[in-house]
């Protein structure tokens, strides 16, 4: 007799669960979770969410708002929610841990969306089901906001327990957790030398972070009278807000301390003997240099989570998810969207305002298409303003304006492109330092209502 796969599982036991998870036998037997549902089938539509940060979260809460007849399940990886704006704050012992984290269920209960705690290992669009490390989920509607992942390879190529060393002993602090509570036990046992702090090369997570960090270092040394030099090693020209905010900062409160080197790009990081090797490069040429660190918080290269490839809707090296503007669907799938730090091809930054106003957006998008109503053609394009403190109390700001403009392709059509525009307040005051409280306090309470 000729058994096809279907007899197979159906004499197994397993037929239609593993089926309609799009598992076989063989992996559900291997492993117990590839068989668990998550949840029982919804009787209406369901929306899975991966990722509980500052995209995922806003996009739950207003999806329900809008939809309330739909599921709305949000998949992290993580126990609690920290946030990385206002840790540099942190970092300098100027704000305590309380202020940075929420708790995931209040929200969830208040809003009505599921909250479960587990590890995505893979997506297939075919049978519309995500895979955890607990089980599997299906979905009508899938939205990823898994934020950005390290790429080491620069520095150490295939070698990833160099990578992963360095990651431990220089931790890059652009993801919540560890690296950043290792980062302030650095900073507090730091007794001089160097401390030296690189900025990615290419696209990263928030692009005055690392500005912002050095100032508030330097801000915790000087009030600690810790002697010592902040090395700040940058690939670019300037900083990336062009001002003269970080710079005149610097220059003004720290000049002992922070030694600002633009043009200085890491190539490798010698770990045994603690030195960085930086290719320098001035107006004629470009000069490999050693530099010994007693500390270091080196940040490599960013790139988008693995959710993005999992899901099949990357592009480029980088792997950033690639949308149609201003949706947020990708262009692979119109029930999968991207929003967050691993959004690629669209001139946004990678930040949490960014994030949170691209969570509204595709909340909308999505309760349209939930419900069967035409999905608005217009929307409002989300901007950006990011604070960033240079001391206990005064900050400096960066936004950027986008607008739909006219443009033409290649072929000389009429398109329509999103351009933004950057404005800056580089004068530091204690105005700004109150509003940079404010903006957090007004975008913990947009996400978790409080
Ligand atoms: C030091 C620092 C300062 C910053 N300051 C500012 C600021 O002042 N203003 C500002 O606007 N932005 C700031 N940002 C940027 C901001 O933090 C990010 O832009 C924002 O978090 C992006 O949101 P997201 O939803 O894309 O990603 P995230 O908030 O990182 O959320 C992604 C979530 O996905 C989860 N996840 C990933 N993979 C999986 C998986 N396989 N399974 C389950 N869950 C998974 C992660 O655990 C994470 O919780 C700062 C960033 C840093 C590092």
């Amino acid at each position: 007799m000729n058994l096809s796969r279907r007899d197979l599982l159906k004499a197994s036991g397993l037929g239609a669960a593993a089926l309609a998870l799009g598992g076989t036998a063989a992996s559900a037997a291997e492993n117990p979770a590839a068989a668990t549902e998550l949840m029982p089938k919804p009787a209406g539509k369901r929306v899975v969410i991966i990722g509980g940060g500052w995209g995922g979260l806003t996009a739950a809460r207003y999806i329900k708002k809008e939809a309330p007849e739909a599921e709305v399940v949000v998949l992290e990886k993580r126990d609690v929610f920290a946030s990385c704006p206002i840790s540099n704050e942190w970092l300098a012992g100027e704000v305590n841990m309380d202020f940075l984290t929420r708790d995931y269920f209040t929200a969830a209960k208040e809003f009505g969306y599921k909250m479960i705690q587990t590890t995505v290992t893979d997506i297939d669009r075919s049978s519309r089901t995500v895979k955890t490390t607990t089980g599997t989920i299906g979905y009508d509607y899938l939205l990823l906001s898994p934020g950005i992942a390290y790429d080491y390879s620069k520095w150490f190529g295939n070698d990833t327990q160099a990578a992963e060393r360095c990651r431990q002993e220089c931790p890059p602090a652009l993801i919540h957790g560890s690296e950043h509570v290792a980062l302030k036990k650095m900073l507090e046992d730091f007794e001089g030398g160097n401390f030296i702090v690189s900025i990615p090369d290419g696209a990263y997570r928030c692009p005055p972070a690392p500005y912002e960090r050095v100032a508030m270092m330097a801000h915790y040394m000087k009030k600690n009278g810790i002697k010592g030099k902040i090395i700040l090693l940058d690939p670019k020209a300037k900083p990336m807000p062009k001002g003269p905010g970080f710079l005149a900062a610097y220059k003004e409160l720290y000049p002992d301390i922070v030694d600002y080197r633009p043009n200085s790009l890491v190539k490798t990081v010698d770990l045994d003997k603690k030195e960085v090797v930086v290719a320098v490069t001035t107006d004629d040429r470009t000069d490999e240099v050693r530099i010994p660190y007693a500390a270091a918080n080196l940040m490599p290269v960013n790139k988008a989570s693995e959710i993005i490839a999992m899901a099949g809707v990357s592009q480029g090296k980088a792997g950033w998810g690639m949308m149609s503007a201003p949706t947020f669907q990708t262009k692979a799938d119109e029930r999968v969207f991207v929003i967050g730090d691993a959004v690629g091809g669209y001139p946004y930054p990678k930040s949490g305002s960014i994030a949170n106003g691209q969570g509204h957006i595709v909340a909308a998008h999505i309760a349209a298409m939930i419900q069967g109503r035409p999905v608005a053609k217009e929307v409002t394009l989300p901007q950006n303003i990011c604070y960033s403190m240079v001391n206990g109390e005064e900050a400096i700001s960066i936004g950027v304006t986008f607008s739909l403009m006219d443009d033409k392709d290649l072929n000389g059509n009429d398109i329509k492109v999103i351009k933004p525009k950057m404005t800056e307040n580089n004068t530091r005051s204690t105005a700004l330092g109150k509003t940079t409280h404010e903006w957090y306090n007004g975008m913990m309470r947009d996400i978790f209502g409080s």
